[in-house]
């Protein structure tokens, strides 16, 4: 511990000399004591104990430094502090002639080191302690003895001092190790939030399109429910999606995502939250003025998507339905239900096709329990014998014959009436009933088929029932329980049933045809197949859908495609079935074109089995300008009158 000791009197550096050189004397006590209060350590205690090793630990070794002048002293702290090893107590003399006297001196000190403690030794007549405690401050660290002083009272004096320099020094040293510690928690806890923040992001954000995901969007949906004003709910889904993922591959799939999504960010109105929900699902959540408002946005969203996109250097057509209902927030409503009429709103949009808004009704509500209802009554309808089959028949272009039928189920129910297939048997096609109610048709076809001299008989399948296990070996079964040649059975299957796993569906198909049986691609042209892609395929003809034949007369389009079909069908060998013929000019038309075959109301429209055998014995369906002599003639007005 350095002591600094300044005086101009070499007779004063001397009594200090003696002072810490001496043994500590009894007066000594009280100040030892006094000390011990102030710092609340038992500086004494080595004394007390009569413990003579211990008395080093109550009085530091004290290392003197004296100096006859003020400036020497500022010199002296000054090397002392530049060397790392400061003084912890300066003794000052007040009068030290022809230098500055204390006052300076300590106020200089002070200045070089504000940790020093200062003791004025300082005659009667000399400054006040509080003159130099002004400049020379803070008071705590400035001490006074009154000259002549006792040794005890100087030795005393530095032992506490010094005590209580070392204690501030740890203290300093505590507070900085403390004050670095407080910064490097708050950089931590800085990260922290930047990391909370990030996992806030991560679990709240698609990773795809950082666009906000489910949990997100549903969260959203929940706050705007609660509060005033009217808002709507959106429901956005990609058409043709999937088959742009089957047949670019995932990373186009991700891009178009990636596209589809900075269109609705830009084509939805201002403040909107735009949410990918999963897959190709989308949720739109904005402020609007009323359904009218809402249904236009959507219109203006929908629109946004259908166009041509660049997706890794093919061109892909976008394109999207969508499902909205206009909410008013703040009335208690259940956002789970918001969300639930939405989704039934895109629902009955994509079951109407594609690029469709659908504003959601009531009646989609009713449409559900419809449909829960004929889910229900449909498992029974077989054992009720409530199914049953007509036939339409399918002509030859050339020698206008009837060639096959193409088998239609009917369900007649007690609470319905008559139900079309066309809403029964998607619902079929969700359950499981789709298979029983497959099997049903498929025996009931192949036994009313014996009756007839030699046509076959098409049955559908939708693409549930082609997918099932062994679909090959299933049919073979059958057919051959009824005793039945496979080329009397044509197989009906549609577009979606086949692409949507090509390379499984094309050996299937193979199987089915080396196995004899006919195969026919029906509703050809609404589904996704390639004119290209037909040909991996073994097929036997093609089924041109209804709306085309229907639009030829009035649009360029469908004339166009109906003629690339044909086409197309003659170029790869196969026939080409023209379906819901309805008129003589659409007959004329398609005869021109090529068509092979036939089938519509211009005909006969689906008949029972009593008939369809009359027009299966029959053969020849010429009509009235009858040009084949012998042949029972079936007018081709017999059919349409008869139940269908
Ligand atoms: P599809 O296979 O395209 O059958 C042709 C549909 O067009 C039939 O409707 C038929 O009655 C109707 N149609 C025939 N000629 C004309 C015409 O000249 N003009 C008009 N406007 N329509 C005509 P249907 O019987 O209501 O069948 C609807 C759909 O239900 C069928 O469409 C088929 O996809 C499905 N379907 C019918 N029966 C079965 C079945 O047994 N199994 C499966 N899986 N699906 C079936
Ligand atoms: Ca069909
Ligand atoms: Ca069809």
């Amino acid at each position: 511990m350095r002591i600094l000791i300044v005086d101009d009197e070499p007779a004063t550096h001397d009594s200090y000399r003696r002072s810490f050189a001496g043994q500590r004397s009894d007066t000594g006590d009280a100040l030892d004591a006094m000390a011990a209060d102030l710092f609340g350590e038992d500086v004494t205690e080595g004394d007390a104990d009569g413990n003579a090793d211990a008395d080093g630990n109550a009085r530091p070794d004290f290392i003197l430094t004296h100096v006859d002048q003020g400036l020497d002293a500022i010199g002296a702290v000054e090397q002392a502090l530049a060397d790392g090893e400061p003084f912890a107590v300066a003794f000052i003399d007040v009068r030290m002639p022809p230098g500055i006297d204390g006052r300076e001196t300590a106020q200089r000190i002070r200045a070089v080191d504000p940790e020093i403690n200062l003791v004025i030794v300082t005659g009667f007549s000399d400054f006040s302690p509080a003159e130099i405690s002004k400049v020379a401050g803070p008071a705590d660290k400035i001490f006074y003895i009154a000259k002549p002083f006792e040794v005890a009272e100087i030795t005393q004096t530095a032992t506490a001092l010094a005590k209580r320099w070392e204690i501030d020094r740890e203290l300093k040293d505590a507070r900085a190790m403390l004050a670095a510690q407080v910064v490097q928690l708050e950089e931590q806890s800085a990260e922290l939030a930047a990391n909370e923040s990030r996992a806030i992001h991560i679990a709240t954000h698609d990773s795809l399109t950082d666009a906000p995901n489910r949990l997100a969007f549903l969260r959203a949906l929940a706050e705007r429910t609660k509060v005033a004003g009217l808002f709507a709910t959106v429901m956005v889904d990609l058409d043709r999606f999937k088959l742009v993922n089957d047949t670019l591959g995932h990373l186009a799939g991700d891009a178009m995502i990636r596209e589809i999504c900075a269109i609705l960010h830009r084509s939805a109105p201002e403040g909107a939250l735009v949410a990918r929900l999963g897959g190709d699902e989308f949720g739109i959540l904005f402020e609007t003025l009323g359904e009218a408002a809402a249904v236009m946005a959507c219109d203006h969203i929908v629109a946004a998507c259908a166009v041509s996109l660049q997706v890794f250097g093919n061109s892909v057509q976008g394109g999207a339905s969508a499902g909205l209902v206009v909410t008013e927030g703040g009335q208690g409503g259940d956002p789970v239900d918001v969300q639930r009429r939405s989704d039934l709103a895109l629902n009955d949009a994509k079951r109407g096709g594609r690029g469709i808004v659908r504003l959601f009704d009531e009646s989609m509500d009713e449409g559900i329990r419809f449909r829960r209802r004929v889910e229900n009554g449909l498992g029974q309808a077989i054992a009720r014998g409530e199914l049953s089959l007509v036939y339409q028949p399918i002509i030859s272009r050339d020698a206008v014959e009837v060639v096959g039928f193409e088998a239609l189920v009917r369900w007649n129910t007690k609470e319905y009436g008559a139900l079309s297939p066309a809403t029964f048997i998607p619902i079929a096609e969700e359950s499981n009933l789709i298979h029983e109610l497959g099997d049903w048709v498929l025996n009931e076809a192949l036994t009313v088929l014996k009756h007839w001299p030699g046509q076959y008989v098409s049955v559908n399948f939708s693409p549930r029932q082609f997918r099932r296990h062994n679909f090959v070996g299933h049919i073979m079964e059958n057919v051959l329980r009824a005793g039945i040649e496979p080329a009397r059975l044509q197989i009906e299957i549609t577009e979606t049933a086949i692409f949507d796993d090509a390379e499984r569906a094309a050996e299937t198909l193979y199987k089915l045809r080396q196995m004899g049986f006919r195969i026919a691609l029906d509703d050809f042209g609404t589904g996704y197949s390639s004119l290209y892609n037909i040909r991996k395929f073994a097929l036997d003809c093609l089924k041109i859908d209804r709306s085309f034949i229907d639009g030829m007369g009035r649009e360029r389009e469908s004339a166009a495609i109906v003629h690339s079909i044909i086409h197309l069908g003659r170029a790869l060998g196969l026939g080409v079935i023209a379906e819901g013929v309805e008129t003589e000019a659409q007959v004329q038309a398609l005869r021109l074109a090529g068509a092979s075959h036939f089938q519509g109301y211009f005909y006969s429209r689906p008949v029972d089995a009593a008939i369809a055998v009359d027009m299966a014995n029959a053969r020849y369906m010429g009509g009235k300008d009858d040009t084949a002599g012998d042949a029972l003639v079936i007018p081709r007005q017999l059919g349409n009158g008869l139940r269908n």
